[in-house]
């Protein structure tokens, strides 16, 4: 049986949660949480993370940080997972959601200006399988009408827009480290804060709504409730896991750039053939090898696929659903059709992709596709 995911383990896992235990602080924000922070204040260039309980909570964290309320709007693709949207839904807002590009499952950068209106608050883009959206329309677009740009980057760790880190560019920007994505340490998230506007807010709202960071820090001499917040810290156990993945980071994307490759330079006769399509990387972005999916031509023939590599015992997963078309939000959508966006819903699938899957494994996967196309 071939999964489609399976979490890899570096070794150092087990041994910084002991050293954590150790240490008597497995509460949050202590030795490997702030480990956390250095790394990605580090590897991104920007001033302040926050570790998060997931990409989730991270995303929360934004729309509270936004003062997101009743009556705003905010602008965002409609190919993506429920967190972006419900994050904003959360704070009453109204959700305008974009279509996916005819060549990505990204958003159609173009598209957003036409919906900005006097409501308008933030635009969150999602750089799906770790490929950019095009940042320079988006941030260009955000400028003018001066919006707030937030960056779902759960996918977009060590992905890049220009040769700038994906998370460097919004106001905020999240991370997640699920199960599911390149690092991870079971569930987790990051909260990215490039606007300085937004520091100190961010760090009473992560700390439940009080200013206990800045008692620890001795600039106040007592702490109590000043804002809103909640439980938005993770353990020191998940930020120790953590850190010993962060650690291999770069063996890791060796690792996964390598697998990907090998699925795009053996199927890629299929495409030129142009019996199926596959992801394109547009010159500006890099590839962090988040996934590796394949566009069937309807999704009669998608189904098919799944189920026939069911049969040889490889699990491939078809992806997001439409948010507009969804039983929670269809009533509440504005009727226009996106159809780039249900085409990705029906018709691509992704392919078994994790740090220890064979290259014997992988051709079984290539050659399962193929024959399903003979
Ligand atoms: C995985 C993912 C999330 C949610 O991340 P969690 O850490 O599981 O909360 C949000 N948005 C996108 C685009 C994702 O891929």
């Amino acid at each position: 049986m071939i999964p489609f995911n399976k979490p890899y383990l570096t070794g150092k896992e087990t041994h910084y949660i002991y050293d954590a235990v150790q240490l008597t602080h497995i509460s949050g924000n202590g030795k490997y949480t702030k480990l956390c922070h250095q790394f990605f204040e580090k590897k991104l260039n920007v001033e302040k993370c926050l570790l998060a309980t997931s990409c989730t909570d991270a995303l929360e964290m934004a729309a509270i940080l936004l003062k997101i309320k009743s009556g705003d709007e905010v602008i965002m693709p409609s190919y993506t997972f429920v967190s972006t949207a419900n994050a904003f839904i959360l704070r009453g807002a109204t959700i305008r959601f974009v279509d996916s590009r005819a060549d990505h499952p990204g958003m159609d950068e173009s598209l957003v200006e036409s919906l900005i209106n006097i409501n308008t608050k933030a635009i969150v883009v999602v750089h799906y399988a770790g490929v950019a959206c095009d940042m320079d329309v988006i941030m260009n677009v955000a400028k003018r009408h001066n919006l707030f740009v937030v960056e779902d980057a759960a996918q977009a760790i060590d992905a890049y827009y220009k040769n700038k880190p994906l998370g460097s560019f919004g106001d905020l920007a999240t991370f997640s480290f699920h199960e599911t994505k390149n690092i991870s340490c079971g569930e987790g998230g990051l909260l990215v804060i490039n606007n300085p506007e937004f520091i100190e807010r961010a760090e009473i709202i992560w700390e439940k709504g009080t200013n206990r960071s800045a008692f620890f820090r001795g600039e106040v001499d007592k702490y109590g409730w000043v804002d809103i917040g909640s439980s938005f810290l993770p353990s020191e156990l998940n930020a120790a896991f953590l850190f010993a993945q962060l650690e291999n980071l770069d063996d890791i994307q060796q690792k996964r750039k390598a697998i990907w490759n090998y699925y795009h330079d053996n199927i890629k006769d299929l495409v030129d053939n142009q019996v199926i399509f596959m992801p394109r990387i547009p010159s500006y972005a890099s590839n962090n090898a988040h996934m590796f999916y394949l566009v069937t031509k309807s999704v009669e023939e998608r189904d098919s696929l799944l189920a026939y590599l069911k049969l040889s015992e490889i699990y491939g997963v078809f992806h997001y659903q439409s948010l507009h078309a969804s039983s929670y939000f269809s009533n509440k959508h504005d009727g226009r059709l996106l159809v780039n966006c249900d085409r990705y819903s029906d018709c691509l699938i992704r392919l078994p992709f994790y740090y220890e899957i064979s290259e014997s494994n992988q051709a079984k996967v290539v050659a399962a596709v193929k024959s399903f196309f003979e």
